[in-house]
């Protein structure tokens, strides 16, 4: 096994660590205060490729590998999670979906706005009822002449205020996963509103909203895939969805040892540097093993990936190790920076903040482990 990088992923990377050292860490702190990240950084954020880091070249991305885009979310994880998650969905779960399922009109009327930063797009599964449990989501698309009408609510939706087009889950059959069709809705289509929810614990600087569809009209070229397709759809864009959270998770991770080991060499007690105690290291040593064995756990499902094998459990055991390693990280994190790590003068509350919703969104601890479980056993929790 090689797990040496080559030029174009280290310099890609690179790249990208350099860019958002200028455009984003200077101002996370504020944004996250104010809840709102910089607008202009999408444009931006675009003009690099990350916004169309795995969309093809002939459709405006770079088309870059799987491992590339798991290396640049660990560079945006580091940096802000609140810009990770916005090229996480528009890129990952909304252009991925798009590449894979999409028609040639709706490739090249979607893609290259994406790819851009232009347009955004964000993933509508999730439904207040409905969470874990997303094959029973209730969003309806009725038949109506050779289109749809579309009536329900979506809730936690990122970048939901944001977006230009919503790929959004509605049944459009009977009960369950087969009942569920995927629709490309531009946001500006009479019906469809969205409403910002606000005083999120982490994240802040990232638009979540609830979206409310009423009497939608859609014609039948906006279903991306065909009618009864919509979960499987969900479902592959998410497996591949948690191998960026997990890389994300492994950006936290390091963002937290980097900052806690210049912090523990600085400041000093008892006449000596923090980092000389034995139980400070110990802190640090747990953090740097998690950040070792999540990367190594994210590439694994990475390379899966690349090399066409079955993935989907590796992106499961990455997702749930990385994200619960990153709110591990940044709990000792702020062990080691005393009080000051309470206050946002200092990197780590955020993280922590941050960190914490990684076990929550893409398929909660629970669900990952019911997954692995499945695998293991053979036996399926869910029924
Ligand atoms: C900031 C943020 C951004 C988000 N972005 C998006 C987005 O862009 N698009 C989108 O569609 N959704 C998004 N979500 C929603 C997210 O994916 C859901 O919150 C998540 O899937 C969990 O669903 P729930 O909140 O309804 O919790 P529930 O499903 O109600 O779960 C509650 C608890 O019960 C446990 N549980 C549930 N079922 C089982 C089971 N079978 N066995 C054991 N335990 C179980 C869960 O693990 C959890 O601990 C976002 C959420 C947040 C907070």
């Amino acid at each position: 096994m090689d797990l040496a990088l080559n030029e174009d992923q280290r310099s890609f990377a690179q790249l990208t660590r350099e860019f958002l050292e200028r455009e984003v860490v200077p101002h996370r702190a504020e944004w996250d205060r104010r809840e709102q990240v910089d607008r202009a950084l999408v444009g931006k954020m675009g003009e690099l490729g990350l916004l169309g880091l795995t969309i093809p070249e002939e459709y405006g991305g770079i088309g870059g590998d799987l491992l590339t885009y798991a290396l640049t979310m660990e560079e945006l994880g580091r940096a802000d999670s609140a810009a990770r998650g916005i090229v996480s969905v528009s890129n990952g779960l909304v252009g991925t979906s798009i590449v894979n399922y999409g028609s040639e009109e709706q490739k090249q009327q979607w893609l290259p706005r994406i790819a851009s930063g232009q347009s955004l797009g964000c993933f509508g599964l999730t439904e207040p009822d409905t969470g874990s449990d997303a094959a029973n989501l209730r969003m309806r698309a009725v038949r109506d002449g050779d289109g749809y009408v579309l009536d329900g609510q979506k809730i936690f939706i990122t970048n939901g205020t944001w977006a230009d087009v919503a790929l959004v889950f509605a049944r459009t059959g009977g009960e369950g996963p087969k009942g569920v069709s995927a629709f490309l809705v531009p946001t500006d289509t009479p019906g469809f509103e969205a409403r910002e929810i606000k005083g999120k614990l982490g994240l802040r600087g990232q638009a979540t909203a609830e979206l409310f569809l009423s009497g939608v009209r859609l014609p039948s070229s906006a279903r991306l895939g065909d009618e009864g397709e919509g979960f499987k759809i969900a479902m592959s864009s998410l497996d591949k969805g948690r191998i960026s959270v997990a890389a994300g998770c492994v950006g936290i991770v390091q963002g937290c040892l980097e900052a806690t080991v210049a912090y523990a060499k600085e400041r000093r007690q008892f006449g000596r540097p923090i980092a000389s105690f034995q139980m400070v290291q110990d802190l640090i040593a747990d953090m740097s093993v998690d950040a070792d064995a999540a990367r190594l756990l994210v590439w694994r499902a990475a390379d899966l990936y690349v090399r066409g094998e079955a993935y989907g459990v590796a992106a499961s055991k990455a997702k749930y190790f990385a994200s619960e390693a990153a709110v591990r990280a940044a709990n000792n994190a702020i062990q080691v920076y005393g009080g000051y790590g309470y206050v946002d003068e200092y990197p780590v509350q955020k993280y922590m903040r941050d960190a914490r919703v990684m076990t929550l969104y893409e398929g909660t601890s629970q669900i990952q482990k019911l997954l692995i479980g499945r695998a293991e056993t053979g036996v399926s929790a869910f029924l």
